[in-house]
């Protein structure tokens, strides 16, 4: 891959200053990006899915740049309690009391159901998927850490962070831009909380109650770690005490990441992360897509159309067309008006590309690609905004067409300029797919069948029945029906 971004500079909006910044990483030429991954106690709606989107499509963009990106997202299936504050149940053991099913169970299928989910959307797997019950003893070790630097303290068997006091030499709230002393006044003295010196500290170990089913020894009791450890725990093993990028939806920055912050520093003594990056809300009705609210919409959904708010199914390519329109740092909105106008949109695209074959070349041309290309750059350059590069990509649309009708002329260097450029800016950097994901697997079962039709008629011409049979007879097995008709074999699945 080659070094463009030695070309290319890139901005981007830091969270912690509040500023669009020049991105430069620690070592040259390589990134460390963190993203706060899903807890796996349901499936992902497509809030969830827009956040992971925005992303992907930076990790994207940062390889086609040619860094080499370590991508850490996790999976969070332990300690994130019900409702984000140390209170209340385990959302997975939760989930797995209700179901009458282990926990783990429940960790499985939901993180089955956002890869198979993840994948339909083309996402790039992250470099590595740490889990947060695979690192327990990484967690108790920072904790040891935080409480020997004298900013933590044990009660009962729970261990705390002590927010004052780490506030005394650090600075509790950059982040979300929060004073200590409002959050001492707005902070909710909850039940079961007595433990706590002061309301606005947080776990970082809790002692489980005897019907708490996930759990684990540690010094200062059976118990559980709290849910912002984990993402400390693991963006420093995999990504070290200093790293360039840490992301996740806007909603995590506080208590979660102000968190993070707090516990990184307390350990380690100097801030972890050089870019905080927060990605917007999708939102329906007016409101944050929701599972808690019962707003949301799931992805299944989309496909099928099965969902009140919206009048028919959209593929894969589509919504995630819908989604990058809008900039990662902006609301948006779900709506089926947007969706069906992104369909127009995105099969504009895709047509123009597709007409790049049959365009006819000239001695020279009449549009310049070079400065169209740049354009291109410069609009992901520019704190990876994908609606301005979307809206470049249209500038070409209407350059193909107007080849096309010769009322401009391309010379031959400009148009393999155009398709290249064209194509890895819509597949490689923006993660389109012609068509859903389903449709190209559908795609590739059938071609596959066709050739076991064709070598079974080769086999029965060969009067080898016994291989004729078979064939028919294991595809059978596997739920693809042969039919034989006057016009030849056709296939149904079940
Ligand atoms: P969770 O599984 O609840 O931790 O959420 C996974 C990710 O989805 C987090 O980064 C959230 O910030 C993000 N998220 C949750 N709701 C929405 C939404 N309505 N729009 C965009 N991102 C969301
Ligand atoms: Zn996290």
């Amino acid at each position: 891959m080659p070094q463009l971004y030695k070309q290319q500079s890139i901005k981007i909006y830091n969270s912690l200053s509040g500023q669009k910044e020049a991105f430069t990483p620690i070592n040259d030429g390589y990134v460390g990006m963190y993203v706060c991954g899903p807890t796996v106690y349901s499936n992902v709606h497509l809030g969830n899915v827009r956040t992971f989107m925005s992303f992907d499509t930076i990790f994207r963009y940062l390889k086609h740049l040619g860094y080499k990106v370590r991508y850490v997202r996790n999976i969070t299936d332990a300690g994130h309690l019900e409702n984000d504050a140390d209170e209340g149940e385990d959302r997975i053991a939760k989930k797995a009391r209700l179901e009458q099913i282990e926990p783990m169970e429940v960790v499985q299928r939901y993180t089955v159901d956002f890869h198979n989910i993840l994948n339909k959307f083309n996402f790039l797997p992250p470099s590595i998927e740490p889990t947060a019950t695979g690192h327990i003893i990484e967690q108790i070790e920072l904790i040891k850490t935080i409480i020997d630097n004298g900013f933590a303290y044990e009660v009962n068997g729970s261990v705390y962070f002590d927010v004052l006091k780490f506030n005394k030499t650090n600075n509790y709230g950059k982040l979300s831009k929060r004073n200590v002393e409002d959050l001492i006044h707005n902070t909710r003295e909850l039940d079961g909380q007595s433990d706590k010196k002061n309301p606005q500290d947080f776990a970082l170990w809790k002692k489980a109650e005897p019907q708490h089913i996930m759990r684990w020894p540690s010094p200062w009791s059976d118990g559980f770690p709290g849910w912002h450890l984990e993402c400390t725990a693991m963006s420093t093993k995999y990504l070290g005490e200093h790293f360039d990028i840490h992301g996740g939806g806007m909603d995590l920055k506080f208590p979660h990441h102000e968190c993070e912050i707090a516990q990184a520093e307390a350990c380690n003594h100097q801030s972890p992360v050089n870019y905080w990056m927060h990605a917007n809300m999708l939102i329906m009705n007016g409101k944050k897509m929701a599972k808690s609210t019962g707003n949301f919409i799931l992805p299944e959904e989309i496909f099928t159309g099965d969902n009140p708010h919206i009048t028919q199914a959209y593929s894969a390519g589509v919504a995630r067309f819908f989604m990058l329109q809008a900039h990662y740092r902006s609301v948006l909105d779900f709506t089926n008006n947007g969706l069906l106008a992104s369909e127009k949109g995105f099969n504009r695209l895709m047509d123009a590309i597709a007409d790049l074959d049959n365009l006819k070349t000239n001695e020279t041309s009449s549009v310049n690609i070079t400065d169209w290309k740049q354009k291109c750059y410069d609009a992901m350059n520019d704190d990876f905004n994908t609606p301005i590069l979307i809206a470049n990509l249209f500038e070409a649309v209407k350059v193909i067409n107007q080849i096309k009708d010769n009322k401009a002329t391309i010379s031959k260097t400009d148009l393999d300029l155009l398709k290249t450029t064209i194509n890895t800016f819509t597949f490689d950097v923006l993660g389109l797919v012609s068509g859903s994901a389903n449709e190209a697997g559908e795609g590739k079962l059938s071609g596959a069948v066709e050739l076991l039709i064709q070598l079974r008629q080769e086999a029965r011409a060969n009067k080898d029945f016994a291989l004729s049979d078979k064939i028919r007879d294991e595809l059978a097995a596997v739920g693809i029906q042969l039919n034989d008709g006057k016009d030849g074999t056709t296939f149904s699945t079940n």
